[in-house]
């Protein structure tokens, strides 16, 4: 029987002009259990159905053995949940939600060199992964985080990206920016990256794609039908 979590929130910070960081923190429990990629889906008072009323989350931190979830989330023109999310909730709220799920996880071991592409809050779950495979010292054969948006002002997490590209040993990061020219940033989709960077067919990469339908199946389309890549070598999880 599925299981019921009520969470509070416990912290809200802006990350952008349109994306927040929530911070849920689990009753009765003193630690909340899941993989780096997974998610939680809410119950919102948003609906009658419940259809209307659930909306799904990744997990944006790395377990860390806490009952402390962080949450990167967009606020969508005339989005419901959103909308309830940036202009209602506060700190304190209780938002009721089931979880973890997801199989859209790392492989215990970490044989080939990974590929992250995402756009927007597609970042989250590959934060919470990347720091997973940092935290524990999980040996890895390179990653490689691609991340695009539109401006700079909706690069998210940025900093931290950047000081963890000195610290962690075959880390990359590389933003595209679609509308804005910048020296720092490539001017452009992210799909320009990696169809640059693995043109060459390297036999020891994966690719993990998160993100709305579109950039998805762009991604999909290009690795396996351009590119030529096993399907086997593209994971994705897409967020409507
Ligand atoms: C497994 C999973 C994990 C997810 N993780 C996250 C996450 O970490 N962070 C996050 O922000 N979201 C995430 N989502 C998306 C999230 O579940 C909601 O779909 C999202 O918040 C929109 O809900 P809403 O109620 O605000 O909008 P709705 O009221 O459901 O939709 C409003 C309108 O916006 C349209 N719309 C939907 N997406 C877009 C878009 N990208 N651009 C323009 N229009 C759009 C819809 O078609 C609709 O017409 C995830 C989804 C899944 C399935």
């Amino acid at each position: 029987m599925t299981h019921w979590y009520n969470g509070n929130i416990v912290r809200i910070e802006d990350a952008s002009p349109t994306t927040k960081r929530f911070w849920l923190e689990v009753e009765g429990t003193e630690h909340f259990d899941f993989k780096a990629g997974q998610f939680i889906t809410m119950d919102l008072p948003i609906g009658e159905r419940r259809n209307q009323r659930w909306r799904s989350y990744s997990i944006a931190n790395a377990p860390d053995g806490s009952n402390v979830m962080e949450l990167c989330i967009v606020h969508l023109d005339n989005g419901l949940a959103s909308g309830y999310l940036f202009n209602e909730a506060k700190v304190g709220t209780t938002i009721k939600f089931k979880g973890p799920d997801g199989a859209f996880t790392l492989p215990d071991s970490l044989g080939n060199e990974l590929v992250l592409v995402c756009t927007g809050t597609g970042v989250a779950p590959f934060r919470s992964m990347i720091w997973d495979v940092f935290h524990k010292k999980i040996p890895n054969r390179g990653i490689h985080l691609i991340f695009g948006t539109r401006t700079s002002d909706g690069i998210l997490y940025q900093q931290e990206f950047e000081e963890l590209a000195q610290k962690m040993r075959g880390f990359r990061y590389s933003v595209a920016l679609s509308r804005e020219e910048s020296e720092a940033h490539h001017h452009g989709y992210v799909h320009d990256i990696y169809l640059k960077n693995y043109e060459e067919k390297g036999p020891d990469v994966t690719f993990y794609l998160c993100g709305w339908t579109k950039m998805v199946d762009e991604a999909v389309d290009n690795l396996i039908v351009k590119m030529g890549y096993g399907k086997e070598r593209v994971k994705y999880e897409l967020y409507g």
